[in-house]
C-alpha cells in the first residue's frame, strides 16, 4: 500500500492535489453550492482589502491635512466639510464591515455544506467499497483499521475541511490582492515588504514535511491500537480464559505510548512554525516602517497611504500564520484522506469478469476439473481436485482438519478463484456468472452462525429482504425454531446480543437455517442450485444436534448439498463422500464402497465406532452407578 514520491510536488503539496483529482465527481455534484460560496468569497475578499481605505482618507483628510497633496477622488465626498466627511467615512466603515461578515457567512456556510456533502459521499462509497472487498483482502486487513478509515479518518478529513483547508483558501486569495494593491500603491515598498517572503516558504515547506512524516506515523500506530483493542475485545472470553490481559496490554500501551510522542513532537514542530512565522512578522513590518516614514516624511507617499501598508501587511500575513497553525491539521487529513484512497483503489480480486452473465435457474450440477488452489502464492493448499456431482446428490466432504474441506467449499462460494483448473456449474465456469446472481442461489449454513444486533424476525429476514411476517414463521418452523422463538420475552421481536449470545448454539443454527429457508422459498422455481453445510453440528449436545440435522434435511431435501463433517455417522447416507487430506482426494465413492475399499475412511470409521461405543458405555454405567 505504499504510495507515493515525497522528492515530487504533489507530495510537498501533501497529497491534496491526488485526493482532489480522485474525488472530482462527488465534488462535481456540489458546482452550484460552490459556485454560490465562491462568489460570496470573492466579495468578502474585495470588501477585507478595502477595510483600511475609510481610516486612510480619515488621516489624510481629517487629521492631518497638511499632507493633502491631491483631491479625494471619490467625486461624492469631494464637498464635504470636514465633519460630515468624518461621518460619511465612519458610516462606510461600518457599511463595510456589515457587508464583508454577510458575505463571509455565506461563503463559509455554503462550503462547509459542500464538504460535508462531498465526504458523506465518499463514506458511502467507501464503505460499499470495502463489502465488495475480496476475503483475501478483509483476511490480511485489521477490521479496527478499516474501522477507523470509515469512520474518523472521514470525519478528520471533513473537519480539517471545513475548518482550515476553506479558510486558508480565502485568506490566501486575500493575500494575492492585498499584494496587488499594495505594488499599485508603491512598488518599492512592496518589494521590501515581500523580501520576507522567500524565507517564510522556505521554512514553511521543510517543516511542514516533518510533521506530515511524524502525523503519517501516528495515524497509523493509532490504526494499530484500534486494531489491537478490536481483537482483544471481540475475543475477550479467550483473552480471558488464557490471562492475556497482561501481554495485550503491553502492546497496547507500547503503542499508545510511542503515538503520545509522536504527537508531541508534531505539536512542538507545529508550535515552533507559527513563531517563526510571527517573527517575520515582525522583520517585514520593520523594514516597511523604516523605509515607509522616510517616504512619508519626504512626501512621496501620504501617511495614511503608509497606514494601508502597515495595516495590509499585518493582515496579508494573517493566511501565513494560518497555514503555519492549520499544518499539522491540513497533513493530518492528507494522511487520512491517503488512508481513505488506498483502501478505495484496492481492487476487488473476486469481481465480475467482462461479459459475465445472470445465472440462470440453476440445477445444481457441480464438476471440478484439476483444480489447484493457494491462500498465498508459497503454499498450495488444493492439488489437482477432480469431481463430479449430478444435480440433487448429496455430497460429503470428510478427512483431517487441515484438509482443505473448508478451503473447497470457499471456492464453490467464489469466495476465491481456483489458481489451476475450474469448476463448472451445470456446464458453465463459475466466472461466466455474474457473482451476485450466483451467490443468490447459494445457500450456506457454518459452523458458527453469525446472527447480527437486531431482532429475531429481521435476522431471519436478511436472507430475504422484505419477507412477510407468515414467511418468516413458515422458515421459522421448517427450521425447527418457531418453538424455542416464541419462547423467547419478546418473540420475534426479541433483540439479539453483538453475536447472538442470548441463545445457545442450536438455536442460532437453527436461525441461520431459517435464513437459509426464507431465501429458498424466495427462489422462483427450483430452489437453491446448491448447500453449503460447513460442520454445522459440531459441538452442539445430541438433542440440538438431533434438531438442527432434521432441519437440514428438510432445507436440502431437493438440493444439491456440500456437508464438511467429522462426524461420519451424519455422512453415510451421502449419495458421494469424498476424503480430502493434504488439499487432495484421496478417496472418494459411497459409504458402502469405502468400507469396502478398507483405506483410511474405513479406518477413520472404524475408529469413531470404537469411540461413539466406548462412550455410549460410559454413559450406561454412569446413569446405573
Ligand atoms: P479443513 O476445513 O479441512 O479443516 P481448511 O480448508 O480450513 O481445512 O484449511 C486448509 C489449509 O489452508 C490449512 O493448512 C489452513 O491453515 C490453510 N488456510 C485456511 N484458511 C486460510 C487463509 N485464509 N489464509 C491462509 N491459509 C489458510
Amino acid at each position: 500500500m505504499a504510495r507515493r514520491d515525497p522528492k515530487s510536488l504533489r507530495a510537498a503539496l501533501p497529497g491534496i492535489v491526488q485526493i482532489l483529482q480522485r474525488f472530482s465527481p462527488q465534488i462535481g455534484k456540489q458546482k452550484a453550492l460552490l459556485i454560490v460560496s465562491f462568489v460570496a468569497l470573492m466579495a468578502e475578499i474585495f470588501l477585507h482589502l478595502l477595510e483600511p481605505w475609510p481610516l486612510k482618507f480619515i488621516f489624510d483628510y481629517i487629521l492631518v491635512p497638511g499632507f493633502r497633496s491631491q483631491s479625494l477622488g471619490i467625486p461624492l465626498l469631494a464637498g464635504l466639510s470636514p465633519f460630515a466627511l468624518l461621518t460619511a467615512l465612519t458610516l462606510g466603515l461600518v457599511a463595510i464591515a456589515l457587508l464583508r461578515a454577510t458575505a463571509a457567512y455565506f461563503s463559509v456556510v455554503g462550503m462547509a455544506l459542500a464538504a460535508s456533502n462531498v465526504l458523506t459521499e465518499i463514506r458511502a462509497d467507501l464503505y460499499s467499497h470495502l463489502q465488495s472487498l475480496s476475503l483475501s483482502f478483509h483476511h490480511k486487513a485489521k477490521s479496527g483499521d478499516l474501522i477507523t478509515r470509515v469512520t474518523s479518518d472521514i470525519e478528520r478529513l471533513r473537519e480539517v475541511t471545513v475548518m482550515a483547508v476553506l479558510p486558508l483558501i480565502a485568506h490566501s486569495l486575500t493575500l494575492v490582492g492585498m499584494i496587488g494593491v499594495m505594488f499599485w500603491l508603491h512598488w518599492e515598498l512592496a518589494l521590501i515588504a515581500a523580501a520576507v517572503f522567500p524565507l517564510f516558504i522556505f521554512f514553511t515547506m521543510r517543516l511542514t514535511r516533518r510533521i506530515r512524516q511524524v502525523v503519517r506515523s501516528q495515524r497509523q500506530r493509532e490504526g494499530a491500537m484500534a486494531a489491537t483493542a478490536a481483537e482483544s475485545i471481540g475475543a475477550i472470553k479467550v483473552v480471558q480464559a488464557l490471562s492475556l490481559q497482561g501481554m495485550l496490554e503491553h502492546t497496547f500501551s507500547g503503542h499508545n505510548r510511542q503515538s503520545l510522542k509522536e504527537s508531541a513532537k508534531a505539536q512542538k514542530l507545529a508550535a515552533g512554525l507559527e513563531r517563526l512565522v510571527e517573527l517575520l512578522v515582525g522583520l517585514a513590518t520593520a523594514l516597511v516602517l523604516w523605509r515607509g516614514v522616510q517616504l512619508v516624511l519626504g512626501q512621496v507617499i501620504t501617511p495614511g497611504d503608509l497606514l494601508v501598508f502597515v495595516n495590509y501587511l499585518r493582515i496579508a500575513f494573517k493566511p501565513m500564520r494560518q497555514l503555519a497553525k492549520y499544518t499539522g491539521q491540513i497533513a493530518k487529513a492528507t494522511a487520512s484522506g491517503e488512508r481513505i484512497l488506498d483502501v478505495l483503489d484496492t481492487v476487488p480480486d473476486i469481481r465480475d469478469s467482462r461479459g459475465a452473465m445472470d445465472a440462470p435457474s440453476l440445477q445444481g450440477g457441480v464438476r471440478f476439473e484439476n483444480v489447484s488452489f493457494a491462500y498465498e502464492s508459497t503454499t498450495r493448499i488444493l492439488h489437482n481436485v477432480s469431481f463430479e456431482v449430478q444435480p440433487g446428490q448429496h455430497v460429503a466432504l470428510v478427512g483431517p482438519s487441515g484438509g482443505g474441506k473448508s478451503t473447497l467449499v470457499s471456492l464453490l462460494l467464489r469466495l476465491y478463484d481456483p489458481l489451476e483448473g475450474r469448476i463448472l456449474v451445470d456446464g458453465h465456469d463459475l466466472r461466466e456468472y455474474k457473482l451476485q446472481s450466483l451467490r443468490q442461489q447459494i445457500s450456506v449454513v457454518l459452523q458458527e452462525s453469525i446472527l447480527f444486533a437486531a431482532s429475531v424476525k429481521d435476522n431471519i429476514a436478511y436472507g430475504c429482504l422484505g419477507a412477510s411476517d407468515q414467511a418468516i414463521e413458515q422458515a421459522a418452523r421448517l427450521a425447527n425454531a418457531h418453538d424455542f422463538i416464541m419462547a423467547l420475552p419478546e418473540g420475534y421481536d426479541t433483540i439479539l446480543g453483538e453475536r447472538g449470545a442470548t441463545l445457545s448454539g442450536g438455536q442460532r443454527q437453527r436461525i441461520s437455517i431459517a435464513r437459509a429457508a426464507i431465501r429458498q422459498a424466495a427462489m422462483s422455481t427450483t430452489g437453491f442450485a446448491y448447500a453449503i453445510l460447513d460442520e454445522p453440528t459440531t459441538g452442539l449436545d445430541n438433542e440440538n444436534e438431533h434438531a438442527v440435522n432434521e432441519a437440514l434435511n428438510r432445507l436440502t431435501q431437493e438440493c444439491t448439498t456440500f456437508l464438511v463433517s467429522h462426524n461420519l455417522r451424519t455422512v453415510e447416507q451421502a449419495d458421494l463422500i469424498l476424503y480430502i487430506e493434504g488439499g487432495q482426494i484421496l478417496e472418494q465413492g459411497t459409504h458402502k464402497e469405502l468400507l469396502c475399499l478398507g483405506g483410511r475412511y474405513a479406518a477413520m470409521y472404524a475408529l469413531q465406532s470404537a469411540i461413539g461405543k466406548n462412550s455410549r458405555e460410559d454413559d450406561a454405567y454412569a446413569i446405573e452407578a
